[in-house]
């Protein structure tokens, strides 16, 4: 099984292999063709599974299918993470399949310099990973607009709620558009989370994968 048959573009599967991927994880079999498809989904996969490309390569599919020149940039694919440390593990992943594609990319935290962060947002981003405080300071301020985006990702959602950030995240769910696609994905996927996800995501695909036994 190779990253083509999940109707992956040719564009993004060459990148894989240029990557050295070579096969997709289980979790990405699984929820790339759901995210393809436009649906919300909820999904558990343990550490280390590959769930940042199992969300990162559907979305970008869809911010840029024909992989052409971007001229007009405006934040499609929102991914909120809980500490900045996973916020720049995800922007590493990320980058050579976003300079590929001809997108901005910018990392948002706590700690980095916040007029260089308004500044690379007023510039035109088309994906913004950033931790949820900074990211809500933004959005309050106005530099980002929320009703542009197209795809959020709530990574480690666990870990918001043992870090206290769910009422960040419950701010930035009511701001979204009905027509965004939303992605919650976890390494577990505890009630605090489903109940989360139930009260702001609707309709929602669970996939939950069997940890090895
Ligand atoms: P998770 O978020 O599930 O903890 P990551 O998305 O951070 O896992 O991926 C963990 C590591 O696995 C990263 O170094 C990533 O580059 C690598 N990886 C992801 N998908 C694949 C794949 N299909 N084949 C090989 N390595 C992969
Ligand atoms: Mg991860």
């Amino acid at each position: 099984m190779f990253f083509a048959s999940l109707k992956l573009s040719p564009a993004l599967t060459d990148l894989l292999e240029k990557e050295g991927y070579v096969r997709p994880t289980p979790i990405q079999k699984r929820l790339i063709p759901v995210l393809l498809d436009g649906q919300n989904a909820i999904a558990s996969a343990q550490t280390g599974s590959g769930k940042t490309l199992a969300y990162l390569l559907p979305a970008l599919q869809q911010i840029n299918p024909e992989a052409e020149k971007v001229t007009h940039h405006y934040p499609r694919l929102f991914i909120l993470s809980p500490t900045k440390e996973l916020a720049q593990q995800i922007y590493e992943v990320s980058r050579p399949f976003v300079n590929a594609l001809n997108l901005n990319v910018v990392l948002l935290q706590g700690g980095g310099r916040r007029t260089v962060e308004t500044e690379r947002l007023k510039k035109g981003v088309d994906v913004i990973i950033a931790t949820p405080q900074r990211a809500l300071e933004h959005i309050e301020a106005q530099h980002i607009d929320i009703k542009a985006i197209r795809h959020l990702v709530v990574d480690e959602a666990d870990m918001m709620f043992d870090m206290g950030f769910v009422g960040y995240l419950e701010k930035i769910f009511t701001m979204m558009t009905e027509r965004s696609q939303k992605i919650i994905v976890s390494a577990t996927i505890t009630p605090r989370v489903i109940k989360l996800a139930k009260t702001y995501i609707k309709p929602l695909k669970r996939i939950e994968l069997d940890p090895p036994g």
